[in-house]
């Protein structure tokens, strides 16, 4: 899977600059968007209310739009 994302990021084929945002009054920290990312996008981090995703390598992000579909609480949008 990783020898396909970096071909796709070296032939700048299915990314445009998108990259996705999470609205933290949305989100509930199930850290679903990190499980399914096939491009490794997203960080885990610790906060007072325990873990959530955080946007950690938004240049990767092939705007395959798993992250947006498998959030429970629609908390991601792909930006600019
Ligand atoms: S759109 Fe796809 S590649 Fe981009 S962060 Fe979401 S799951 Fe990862």
């Amino acid at each position: 899977m990783e020898i396909i994302i970096n071909i796709l990021k070296i032939n700048k084929i299915g990314g445009n600059g998108m990259h996705p945002k999470i609205d933290y009054d949305k989100c509930v920290g199930s850290l679903e968007c990190y499980d399914v990312c096939p491009a490794d996008v997203f960080d885990e981090e610790e906060t007072e209310d325990g873990k959530r995703a955080k946007v950690a390598r938004p240049d990767d992000c092939t705007e395959c739009e798993q992250c947006v579909d498998s959030c429970p609480t629609d908390a991601i949008e792909l930006v600019d």
